[in-house]
Parts: structure tokens; sequence; C-alpha cells
């Protein structure tokens, strides 16, 4: 008889993956990091659901962009409601925002949220099709204090997790200043246009600022030359960024200005940025240690996080003004970085061998039932505990404590569930005694103080 399910079906869909305690571990210390430096800063967490209307994202992050026009999983329910998994998690914050009357909390309000989205792009290393991201979102603050703030936690964040990125900053001027820009990026393009690739022939169409978004080799040399938003801006949009630029300097985050930086979405105003990276992380040092899996990505940009303001996102989702600034980590990059670093692997492999503390071995039904409620006692008093049901030779179960180099294993076997008592193994000397239950908790208690 064949088995059931088709051997390609035992494997996760494309672009996804299983996440096992070692990566984990990873992830969970970098969401970790993040949570605590945000919420020091004042930003509160928000969680939204994983899916939402559909029409939510189409007209907010513009229907022309990529990740509208291909990258979004939109399904009907039976019921008929179109539903997107979401792609990203500023729209729903500030759905959220409006659908909760935040409006009625002092401003700005300031939000973060950690979890996974979904977008169907072809997979790469680190880039998932349910990837993992965190961010922040200042909502109701027209001013450049926005930007500063989430710009410093992010590389705060980066900080602590020992990540060199450098940051990239753009604008790209508001309704009043960027349609002349648009008009002279349309006219540059057109004089180039039997030149263009396939898709910036049909950006140039429909959303002409993607254009600044390809990464066809072919067209790098016109994104090189295509007139600058830095040349358009009007006064306001001008000073506004100059304020970005100061915060930047008196905080003394060095950055670059990248004038191709436009983002994915059509919501961004006024300030863009990012944090990339080249792969080189600080354990590696200036000259470069020992090649890692992540210096393999050789110089190659990489973004890890990034964002923007985006003043007119809240006149297209509810019709209404709210100044706001946002930005998202990668935590996926971010995790794979953190874990090619040499000492990284050293304590994964540490956290396997140390962790249980001590091996509980029983011999006999009466103490396997016994020990099921005797690990609840072990739990509460914090003590890493290792076991194996399963095994039922005191030999097996002894050759697997001393595999996972616990320095205790305790035996109950038969006479020891009846009597409530338990054997105390040293696992160095071998050395045994026999004790109350409770009493050889209270000591191993002691042990691992
Ligand atoms: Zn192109
Ligand atoms: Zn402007």
């Amino acid at each position: 008889m064949g088995s059931k399910v088709k051997r390609e079906l035992l494997k996760t869909p494309r672009g996804t993956r299983d996440l096992l305690e070692s990566e984990l571990s990873v992830v969970r210390k970098i969401q970790k990091t993040a949570q605590e430096f945000s919420s020091y800063y004042g930003f509160q967490e928000i969680q939204t659901p994983h899916f939402e209307h559909a029409e939510l994202f189409g007209a907010s992050l513009g229907e022309s962009t990529d990740v509208v026009e291909k990258q979004t999983y939109t399904f009907r329910t039976r019921g008929g409601d179109a539903l997107v998994l979401r792609p990203e998690g500023t729209v729903p914050a500030v759905r959220a925002y409006f659908e909760h009357g935040l409006g009625s909390w002092p401003q700005p309000v300031m939000l973060y949220y950690s979890g996974s989205f979904f977008r169907h792009e072809s997979p790469q290393k680190g880039r998932f099709r349910e990837f993992n991201q965190f961010g922040l979102e200042i909502l109701g603050e027209e001013l450049a204090v926005a930007e500063a703030t989430i710009i410093r936690v992010c590389s705060l964040i980066f900080k602590e997790l020992g990540i060199e990125t450098s940051l990239e900053l753009n604008t790209l001027g508001d309704k009043e200043c960027r349609p002349t820009w648009k008009k002279e990026l349309v006219a540059f393009y057109r004089k180039h246009f039997e030149k263009l690739c396939k898709d910036c022939k049909r950006r140039f169409k429909e959303n002409p600022l993607r254009l600044l978004d390809c990464k066809e080799p072919s067209c790098q040399e016109f994104k090189a030359k295509a007139p600058q938003m830095l040349e358009y801006v009007c006064e306001e949009c001008k000073a506004h960024f100059k304020e970005v630029l100061e915060f930047m300097d008196s905080l003394e985050l060095p950055y670059r200005l990248n004038p191709q930086l436009v983002r994915g979405f059509d919501y961004y105003t006024r300030t863009v940025f990012e944090f990339v990276t080249t792969g080189k992380t600080e354990a590696e040092g200036e000259t470069g240690g020992p090649a890692s899996p992540s210096a393999s990505q050789g110089g190659k940009r990489v973004e890890l996080g990034g964002g923007g303001r985006y003043d007119y996102l809240a006149q297209v989702l509810a019709g209404k003004d709210l100044a706001a600034a946002g930005a998202a980590l990668g935590i996926d990059r971010i995790a794979e970085l953190v874990s090619s670093r040499p000492e990284e692997k050293d304590r994964a492999q540490l956290l396997k061998t140390e962790r249980p503390q001590v091996f509980l071995i029983q011999l006999g039904m009466a103490a396997k039932r016994k020990i099921l409620s005797l690990m609840e006692d072990f739990r509460k008093a914090r003590i890493p505990l290792a076991q194996s049901l399963s095994k039922d030779s005191l030999r097996g179960q002894l050759r697997l404590a001393s595999k996972l180099g616990v320095e205790f294993s305790l035996i109950m076997g038969q006479k020891e569930a009846l009597e409530g008592t338990i054997i105390i193994r040293n696992m160095d000397s071998g050395m045994q005694e026999t004790l109350p239950v409770a009493k050889a908790l209270e000591r191993l208690k002691l042990k691992f103080k």
C-alpha cells in the first residue's frame, strides 16, 4: 500500500519553512530586543488579524505597485468576502487607529507590532513568502521628530544585536512638489522608452515613480541619470528634510543620501529611509574574519529594514488627515545575520547540551504515572528537566542521560513510586541516595539557584 499523501506534499509550500528550536531562539531574541527598545521609547504593542479586506490594501498601497499587482494572496470566503493575507503592517495599524478611535488619545499614538506577513515573491536567501516583520508606527505627528525617533530606535536595535548597517535617506516630496518631479521623470524616461525593460515600460504608463524601483541591470544607467526629487522639492519639504538630517547629526547617526530610494508603496511622502548591510557583522571585524555564510552575499546591498513618512495614507483609507511615519524590520534576514556569527553557533550548541540539568528516569507503570505529576513540580521550581517516557530500560535511560551531559539523574522505580521516594544519582561520581520526593526537589532547587 502506498502512502496516503504524495511525498512532495510532506514538504512546506514553496517560500515557507518550519522553524525549529535553534532557529526560533534567534528569532525570539531579535523580537525581544526590538520589543524592549520599542516599549522603552514609548511604543505600545498592537496585534492585528493575519487577513484583512482585500480592498484595504489595493487603494492604499497603490493599485499598480508590484505588491498589489502580483504579490498579494487574496481569496474569497465561503460567504463571498474578498480577503487578503496581510502583505504589510502599516495599513492595518492605520485602519485600527480609526476603528478604535485612537484619535481621541493623546497624540502621537506610538505602536509596534511583530508577526507574519505574506507576499507571493520569488523565494531567495532570507526572503520568504511568509515572512517575519517587526514594525513601528508613530501616528499623529507631523514633525520630523517622528522619523527621527523611529530611525533612532531601529538603529539601537541593530546596534544591540551587533549588526552593522548603513542608513540611506531620501525625500519624495509631497503633493505640492512631487508632480513637477514626476513630469520631469516621465520626460526623461520617454527619451529612453525603447531601451527600457518590459516591467519599466509598464511602470512608465502606470506608475512612473516605480521606474526607480527597477532591479534590471539594463535599466540602472537610466536610474542613475534620472532627475532627482531633491532638485524639485518645495520650501516646506526641503525644511522638513533638513530637520530630519539635523536630527541624524545630533544623534550622531551617519547616513547616505540615496536619490533612487523610493520604497515599494505609494503611500510614502517626504522622508523615506532604509537600513542596509553588505552582510558584514561586527563580530567579523573591520578587516573581515573568516568567511561566514553572510559574507557570501558578497557586498551585495541587503535591505534589513526601512520606512518613511506617510501623511496621505489616512486620506486614502479614511478620508481624514493624519500625519504619520513608520518602519519595519525584516526579522528573517536579521536572524540569518545573527545566527551566522560564530559565537552564536556556539551558544546554540551550548543551549542544546546545557539546558536540561536533571534527567528523570522511570521504571514501570506506577513510576510513569507518578512522574507525570512530578514534572509539574519541577516546572514550578524552574529546574530544567529532560526525560524519556518511552524508553523503558534503566540502562537505555542512563545512556541518554549521560549523552545529554546532565549533572544528576532521578530514578523512580516500582518501590520508590509506592514509598513516595526517589533516587538521586550524581552522574559524575555515580553516587546514589534515596530521598523523599519533596526533599529531593528541595535539594535540586538549592543546587540550581
Ligand atoms: Zn527596468
Ligand atoms: Zn513639497
